[in-house]
């Protein structure tokens, strides 16, 4: 029946897992298995043929996954949570302002009903959104197995484009976001696509900035689409750190970025394209999180 309603190719087997322990078992006994969260990304893979895998073990129904708490310093997000739960959520929108404002350019709302946080960052797109917001806030990723579980930060997830850290048998399921440490910072997020910014990034810039006294004490930059993975920009914000908050001195830095991106050209986009956006759209947050003049 499933297979039928998402066109899956035949000779693939899918399970469906009734509980997370159900889908740890299956993940760890069945031979070549991936698991199935919301399937936007999946299904396409496997149709391409990019993926072949003998089995897909379906998780989309694990209600337990799917959660967003506040424990007082971080928000616990089940990786089953779908971008519109967290467009939807008043705890994400007061204690985290930059998922929200990712979630709302991400996709458009059939998508973001299906699509998960868990299967953005597992997907390891170079372009996943989801992945900004989560750097800018050094989240952690909680990932289980018949082994137990252990945390990996969101800036060692990321291995390559489609690459992660995950060991095979494990699956995503809580990402922690902590937000306690984050008090005074403001936030910008902007995101250039083909389609007003709903579908894939051509380039995306988050950040979060915290000044005192005129000057930057802090400042968080994270980019997709310029590099094999999502990054920081560690070179643009060290050189930030101590500096006034000012329009000239944002516009001169901004220009560091491309000490922190390795851009490609591809059907999307060139990679000289990319490296212009990635200046303009860097300046451009750092201007509006400052709440400078543009
Ligand atoms: C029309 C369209 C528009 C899109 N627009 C955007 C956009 O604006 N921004 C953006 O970033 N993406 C976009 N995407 C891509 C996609 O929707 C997202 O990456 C989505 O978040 C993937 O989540 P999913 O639940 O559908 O993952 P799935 O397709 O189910 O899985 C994706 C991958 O992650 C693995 N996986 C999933 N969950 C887990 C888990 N819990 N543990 C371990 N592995 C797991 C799967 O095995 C698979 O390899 C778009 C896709 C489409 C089709």
């Amino acid at each position: 029946m499933i297979s039928m309603m998402y066109a899956i190719p035949r000779d693939v087997e899918i399970v469906v897992a009734r509980n997370l322990r159900e889908a740890i078992e299956y993940m760890s006994k069945l031979k070549d298995a991936r698991v199935m969260a919301g399937g936007t990304d999946l299904i396409v893979d496997l149709k391409m043929g990019r993926f072949k895998p003998k089995y897909v073990v379906y998780i989309g129904g694990l209600q337990e996954l799917k959660y967003i708490h506040d424990d007082g310093t971080s928000l616990r997000i089940g990786a089953l949570t779908t971008i519109q739960e967290i467009l939807d959520s008043r705890i994400v929108v007061t204690k985290t302002p930059l998922l929200k404002a990712v979630a709302e350019k991400f996709a458009y709302w059939q998508i973001r009903n299906a699509a998960t946080i868990g299967g953005n960052i597992c997907n390891a797109s170079p372009a996943a959104d989801m992945a900004l917001p989560l750097l800018v806030h050094s989240a952690l990723v909680k990932v289980e197995s018949l082994e137990g579980s252990r945390l990996v930060n969101i800036r060692d997830f990321f291995k390559g484009p489609r690459q992660t850290a995950l060991k095979p048998g494990e699956i995503v399921t809580e990402i922690i976001v902590p937000h306690g440490d984050m008090n005074g910072y403001s936030y910008a997020y902007f995101k250039a696509g083909r389609r007003l910014g709903h579908d894939l990034s051509l380039v995306a810039v988050a950040c979060a900035v915290k000044t005192g006294g005129g000057v930057i004490l802090d400042a968080r930059i994270a980019l997709n689409s310029v590099a094999p993975t999502p990054i920081r920009a560690v070179t643009v914000e060290r050189t930030l750190i101590g500096k006034r908050a000012s329009p000239e001195v944002i516009e001169e830095v901004s220009k560091l970025i491309v000490h922190d991106i390795s851009p490609i050209s591809d059907v999307r986009a060139p990679a000289e394209y990319r490296l212009h956006m990635a200046k303009l759209l860097t300046r451009e947050a750092l201007l509006e999180a400052l709440g400078k003049p543009r």
